[in-house]
This record gives structure tokens, sequence and C-alpha cells, in this order.
């Protein structure tokens, strides 16, 4: 990642814990000033259904807007999580996305309501109230539960696996969904999809980038596929960068996809205008037959 960002952020993606303990102090008294004074702000980035290019829903990703410039949340999550300070930082994303989400939905009744994927790190899924703190924040933001999708990285389901899977299902039974991110960068076994209740499966941008070049990611994608398939699961990929990517996803039958190639992540204005001004995620026939372009 810091290779791809240029020689100019370099320094922002420099890893936490690499860091001698001044910087870090002085990045946690930023981070807890930043929370004081609203200094977050949720990007969005859509989610579309490979055959009918529809953008059925978005992930809510996190940014900074520091004083020195966007900071990026690979470089103050992990320090987030380390604080604690994850804890009132992953509360304001639930509740913004929460908040965004059902104020489009209002301001657009003719569109298909989105679906909000909602990153939840280890340390707030294992918190013991995280089931009360989920079911809350939907009542203050009146959104139905099913347009909620929790993320949670594969290591981070790994901790507690019965403890994990009791919370699971608390979480489903409120009505969201539960997704499992980055899959296949931690000892990821197949057999997870088999034994977490979850909804959603995400496939790692890693997997996605050898599409076309490692014969050997595209058949882990393709079993993915498949099993996920035969578990009632569905799959995104993440990080589809070209339309080689993107070929090669719908050939395996992946129905979702993420990345550049359909958009960066996006400020709440300009996302909206592009969920506006492409097909959403009815049905053809239900109101319109337009083609994505
Ligand atoms: P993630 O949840 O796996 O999110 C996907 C990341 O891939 C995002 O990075 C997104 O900008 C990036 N991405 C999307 N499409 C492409 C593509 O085509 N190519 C490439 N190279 N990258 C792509 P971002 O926004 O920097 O977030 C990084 C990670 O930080 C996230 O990975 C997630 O683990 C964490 N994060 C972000 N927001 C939050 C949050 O609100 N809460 C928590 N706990 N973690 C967050
Ligand atoms: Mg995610
Ligand atoms: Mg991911
Ligand atoms: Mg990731």
């Amino acid at each position: 990642a810091a290779k791809r960002a240029g020689k100019g952020t370099f320094r922002l993606f420099t890893p936490a814990t690499a860091e001698d303990p001044r910087a870090r102090l002085e990045l946690e008294t930023g981070l807890r000033r930043a929370l004081d004074e609203d200094e977050f702000e949720l990007y969005f980035q859509p989610v579309v259904d490979t055959v009918t290019g529809r953008t059925v829903g978005a992930e809510a990703l996190v940014r900074w807007n520091s004083a020195d410039g966007i900071v990026t949340p690979l470089r103050f999550v992990p320090v987030a999580e380390e604080t604690g300070l994850i804890v009132p930082l992953g509360a304001w994303v639930l509740e913004e996305a929460c908040r965004q989400t059902r104020a489009w939905a209002l301001a657009h009744p003719e569109r298909e309501p989105l679906r909000i994927n909602v990153n939840l790190s280890a340390v707030q899924f294992s918190r013991p109230n995280i089931v009360a703190e989920v079911a809350d924040t939907l009542l203050r933001t009146d959104l139905p539960p099913e347009q909620l999708c929790l993320e949670i990285t594969e290591t981070g389901l790994m901790a507690d696996t019965e403890l994990t899977i009791a919370t699971l299902r608390e979480l489903k039974a409120l009505g969201v969904r539960v997704a499992i991110d980055d899959f296949g960068t931690g000892y990821s076994s197949l057999s997870y999809l088999q034994r977490f209740p979850v909804d959603v499966v995400k496939v790692d941008q890693a997997f996605t980038a050898g599409l076309g070049r490692s014969q050997v990611d595209s058949e882990i994608v393709a079993a993915v596929v498949r099993l996920a398939a035969a578990c009632g699961i569905t799959v995104v990929a993440e990080g589809v960068e070209t339309v080689e990517q993107r070929r090669a996803l719908v050939d395996l039958g992946c129905p979702l996809i993420q990345g550049y190639l359909i958009a960066r992540p996006l400020p709440a204005g300009q996302f909206e205008d592009l969920w506006l001004a492409r097909p959403d995620g009815r049905p053809a026939g239900q109101r319109d037959q337009q083609r994505q372009p």
C-alpha cells in the first residue's frame, strides 16, 4: 500500500506499531481531539451487482480530516484499537452510517433502499454489549435492520469461536446481516463458511488482483464462490480495478463486486450523485429498463 500511495503520502502508511512511542502518543492525542472536534468523515464505496450493474449498497469507510490532510484508516484504526478509542469512534461510524442510509432512503423513496456495510473492529465485536449497542443505534436512526451489514474480519471472528457464533446469532436475530471481511488473508479455512452463521463473504483484494495472472488465485475465488453459494452465502469481490478482473469474476459467477473500477470511496454527497445517476438495485421492469453504459 505504501508504494501505491506515492512518495508524498508515504508517512501516512507507516504501520503505527513500527513507530517511536512519541509519534504514537501524538497520534493518540490527535485521535482524541479529532473525536471531540468531529474531524472524522464517512466515505462511501458502491457495491455493484455483476450481472445488472446496479448499485445495491455501499461500504462506509472512515477518514480523518486532520490539520495535515486526510489520514487513512490503515494508519489510525490500529492505534484506535490499541487505545480503546475504537469504541467511541466505532459507535460514531455505526450511527453516522445508519443515519445517512436512512436519510437517503427517505429522500429518494423511488429508489431501492441501499444496503450499508459497516466495518466492526474485533475490539468492538468482542464487547459484551455490542448487540444492544447495534439494536439501540438502529432504533435511534430508524434504519430497518435488513439494510445494515456488519463486516468483521476473518481474524476478528477467530478469537473465541463459541462466543463468536453466539454473538453472530444474536446479531442475526436483530435482522442485521453479517459479512466476513478480507476472507482468505487469515488462517482461514473454507469450513468457516459453513461453521459461522454469516450472510456475506468478502474475498480479499489480494485474490482479485491475482485474477487472470495467477491460476491459484482464480481457483481460490472459484472455490469460495461455489461453496458460498452452496451455503446460501453471497460473495463480494473487493478491489476490482480492471475490466479483465470484472470479466473473470462474472465468468466465475461472483454476484457482487466493489473496487476502483466502479468508484473509489466517495464523500456522501458525491456518492449520492453517483447512486442517483446509475440504475439501482430494483429489479428490471419494476421501475425502468435502464442498462449500465
Ligand atoms: P476494508 O474493510 O477491507 O476496506 C476496503 C479497503 O480497500 C478500503 O481501504 C478501500 O478504499 C480499499 N479499496 C477499495 N477498492 C479498491 C481497489 O480497487 N483497489 C485498491 N487497491 N483498494 C481498494 P480504506 O478505506 O483505506 O480502509 C482500509 C481498512 O481500514 C478497511 O479495509 C478496514 O479494515 C479499515 N476501516 C476503514 N473504515 C473503518 C471503520 O469505520 N471502522 C473500522 N473498524 N475499520 C475501518
Ligand atoms: Mg470492510
Ligand atoms: Mg476487506
Ligand atoms: Mg482490508
